[in-house]
């Protein structure tokens, strides 16, 4: 039988839906793993709950997802030399993470029936295995000269969704990436771009020209990762290409503030998602969504119910995943915050204005619990209780 958990006395709930970004509601049912209604307790049909979470008036919002990372195999990385960093990374409400390349690979494959091969097998490790239950969207190969279009006919055929950030390998030319890029969209495979000069040594400059030229689904890193391209670039990039505008921590804040500017202006902030990059040079940022938040709330003049939806259902869109919105249907997967300890702000919304990260309490992927107060951000005010 499936299981059937309440989450009640929800005192502000994110929707994660840009035009709609608080509900009015209390309480989420959920059977199995996904929501199976949103409303008021009084409407709704809680009986027969297996597990109910009183949540103590605080803040529900869909998991964070992470549109921009590079891991490689199970929960390490060799960038930095780090074990569990996906697991701190669900410490900072991050419940999905989706792959710009595995690049970090020690000996990474260059050769094409290499790449291809470690984008397939990346893409099954990461379907078999989710780290402290993240999913991992992953196997997204760094594209190379000399592939043809049956390359990606085979990478689609074979499971392979994403493509690695184009720039990363060796195709660096307008030309030869758009036509790339082309070729992965024929086969359903959403592609994303380097944007910006070299982030470590081997990489390269990619410039708004080749940016437009290739025409990627994601501006990846628009805010450079890390060094940014001239404001006017960032600016025409968000007016000329209609495609998703990624701002990342790993990149420059102050590029960040650009382009949300230019997307608020543009009136397109449906367009905006947000990553971390990591594990990059910069190193693991379990906190880097939620830092992103704060700061583009802070600085950035958009409202912190909004730039959640940065991080949830606008990404969700982008990439066509099941969760980042709370209705039914989809994907229960959420993160339950409040206040940190001692913030100037009065509550949630008040403290991330200010520029203070709130205190993750608790985290559910596919309607399981995966774990409790964070050991990572400051101490929320109130936890909730599990029964
Ligand atoms: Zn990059």
């Amino acid at each position: 039988m499936a299981t059937k958990l309440v989450i009640r006395k929800i005192g502000l709930l994110l929707s994660g839906d840009l035009h709609r970004p608080v509900l009015d509601a209390d309480t989420i049912v959920v059977q199995g793993d996904r929501i199976a209604a949103v409303g008021r307790e009084k409407d709704l049909d809680t009986a027969g709950a297996t597990v109910t979470i009183d949540v103590q008036g605080t803040t529900v919002a869909p998991g964070l997802i992470d549109s921009h990372v590079h891991p490689v195999f199970g929960d390490w990385t060799p960038r930095q030399s780090q074990l569990n960093w996906i697991d701190s990374f669900l410490h900072g409400g991050v419940t999905t993470m989706i792959s710009a390349g595995e690049v970090h690979l020690p000996g990474r494959p260059k050769d094409i029936v290499g790449l291809k091969a470690l984008a397939i097998t990346a893409q099954r490790a990461f379907s078999n295995f989710r780290p402290s239950g993240v999913k991992v969207h992953a196997g997204a190969p760094v594209i190379e000269k000399g592939m043809v279009e049956q390359d990606f006919k085979d990478l689609a055929e074979a499971g392979v969704s994403l493509l690695g950030e184009v720039g990363l390998g060796g195709v660096k030319g307008a030309a030869e990436a758009q036509q790339m890029v082309a070729w992965a969209r024929k086969y359903g495979i959403r592609s994303t771009i380097h944007t910006g000069g070299p982030s470590i040594p081997g990489s390269g400059l990619i410039d708004q020209d080749v940016i437009l030229a290739a025409d990627a689904d994601v501006i990846g890193h628009i805010n450079g990762g890390h060094t940014a391209l001239p404001d006017k670039q960032i600016t025409c990039l968000c007016e000329t290409c209609r495609r998703a505008i990624e701002i990342v921590h790993n990149g420059n804040q102050r590029s960040a503030l650009v382009a949300l500017r230019a997307a608020k202006e543009l009136g397109q902030l449906e367009r905006v998602i947000l990553g971390t990059d990591s594990p990059a040079g910069s190193g693991v940022q379990p906190l880097g969504i939620l830092r992103m938040v704060a700061m583009l709330a802070s600085l950035g003049e958009v409202a912190p119910e909004v730039a959640f939806c940065f991080a949830t259902g606008n990404t969700a869109r982008i990439h066509d995943l099941d969760c980042g919105l709370i209705e039914a249907g989809r994907a229960a997967d959420f993160v339950v915050m409040d206040r940190a300890q001692h913030t100037a702000g009065r509550d949630l919304l008040e403290s991330v204005r200010l520029g203070d990260l709130p205190g993750v309490s608790l985290t559910i992927i596919d309607g399981i619990v995966r774990s409790e107060r964070s050991r990572n951000t400051p101490p929320a005010m109130a936890v909730p209780v599990i029964t």
